[in-house]
């Protein structure tokens, strides 16, 4: 696969660029954004686009509007990014409509407009060409810094990229990085490779746990996706969390660890609870003792013991999916155990998926992990051996 840099592309002063970036941003119910991530992820991109004197537009979605409607508007990223560059943002007040074209026809070198949230337009998502092409009047180059979105054929990250021929086109700093980690730990990873998989359901992550089974020296299953693999082992898991229609998947996959010489560990012992809730009873019992009616919604502290040995001579660490129910403080020790557990690794250690990316941040982990995904649904694809759309129609073809 041969993607462009934007060091690869012939910019010069006044050059238009239209820049994708993945904006989407989480906001609390007065419109502030909370975790500010991926718009400081995107400033390498920006600042050398900014360096070459190019007239910028960008665009970006934010959440998952039906029309136009002001609750998803951009105009808190725009501050935000105000802020970060020490420079004004000019903000359109629509996408592909009179005030942008307008704005954009006017735009001097090293300045940059944001357009409005590109779902603002049902053809977005439609991955409609026209729509594609009305973008594409913005920029003379075309570059994509959006890795979240690059699973998504939408108009602004594929029908787009069609639209450029390979001087034109590039991926942008964060969406090369994201790759290249990816790419690394699947092709060629530095052993030993453990991937540390979580989260609720074994249906969501599947085929990623499939196609990571023989890449893998090591793998470890925790979350509520643990207790279908218990139950394969022929245990009782109370009313924890299970998918009785992926009994027999589960015993495949561990038959098939076996034979492969992957070791497979389950946690030993669970975080029970009378209810899903704050204010329930707890025990840890050891996972052959969980009783009836109740669920298990942490690990337990032998687990993260044992966990922390597996890890411990592990030279590539892959985390996605937290151990427990981590939103709830009762149920996120062994989650942040864990997060410690791999922080203090010296290995390479890439933490995929929001949950994941937001329960280290939690833990106050993020500054010992070697990368932090920003795309959850993008890395979980790209785990799972799948092309993104995004990618490939950026892909430089001789
Ligand atoms: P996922 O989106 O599949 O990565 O799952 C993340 C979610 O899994 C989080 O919201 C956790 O609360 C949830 N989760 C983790 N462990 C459990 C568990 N034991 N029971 C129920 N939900 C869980």
């Amino acid at each position: 696969m041969k993607l462009n840099s934007i060091k690869d592309l012939n910019l010069e002063s006044d050059s238009t660029v239209f820049l994708r970036c993945d904006f989407n941003v989480p906001l609390d119910e007065f419109g502030n954004i909370t975790d500010d991530r991926r718009i400081r992820m995107a400033l390498p991109t920006i600042k050398y686009l900014l360096d070459h004197k190019c007239k910028i537009v960008i665009g970006s979605h934010l959440g998952r509007p039906k029309g136009v409607d002001e609750k998803f508007s951009l105009k808190p990223v725009a501050k935000r990014l105000s802020n970060l560059l020490q420079m004004d943002i000019i903000m359109a007040k629509d996408v592909v409509g009179e005030d942008a074209k307008n704005k954009a026809a006017n735009l001097k070198e090293g300045e940059i407009l944001l357009l409005e949230n590109l779902r603002f337009d049902a053809r977005e998502t439609k991955d409609d060409i026209e729509f594609a092409r009305e973008l594409s009047e913005y920029g003379k180059f075309y570059v994509n810094d959006a890795f979240g979105v690059s699973h998504r054929a939408h108009a602004s990250v594929h029908a787009i990229a069609n639209l450029y021929d390979k001087f034109h086109k590039a991926a942008g700093f964060l969406l090369l990085k994201e790759i290249n980690f990816f790419y690394k730990l699947l092709n060629n990873p530095v052993r030993p490779f453990v991937a540390v998989v979580g989260g609720s359901k074994v249906s969501g992550k599947l085929q990623a746990l499939i196609n990571l089974l023989p890449k893998v020296d090591k793998m470890i299953v925790g979350g509520g996706m643990a207790f279908t693999f218990l139950k394969a082992l022929g245990y009782n898991i109370g009313k924890s969390l299970v998918e009785e229609d992926l009994i027999d998947e589960a015993k495949n996959i561990m038959e098939k660890a076996k034979e492969m010489g992957v070791k497979f560990y389950l946690p030993v012992d669970i975080m029970v609870a009378d209810k899903f809730s704050e204010d329930s009873i707890v025990r840890y019992v050891t996972f052959q003792e969980i009783p009836d009616n109740w669920m298990g919604l942490d690990i337990g502290p032998a687990s993260v013991r044992l966990f922390g040995e597996v890890l411990w001579d592990a030279q590539t660490i892959l985390w996605n999916g937290p151990m427990g129910v981590y939103e709830m403080d009762k149920f996120s020790r062994g989650t942040i155990k864990i997060s410690h557990e791999i922080a203090r690794s010296h290995g390479i250690k890439v933490v995929g998926g929001g949950d994941t990316a937001d329960a280290v941040a939690r833990a106050g982990d993020a500054e010992e992990m070697t990368f932090i995904s920003t795309g959850g649904g993008a890395s979980l694809e790209l785990l799972e051996g799948k092309k993104l759309p995004g990618i490939e129609a950026l892909e430089i073809k001789e």
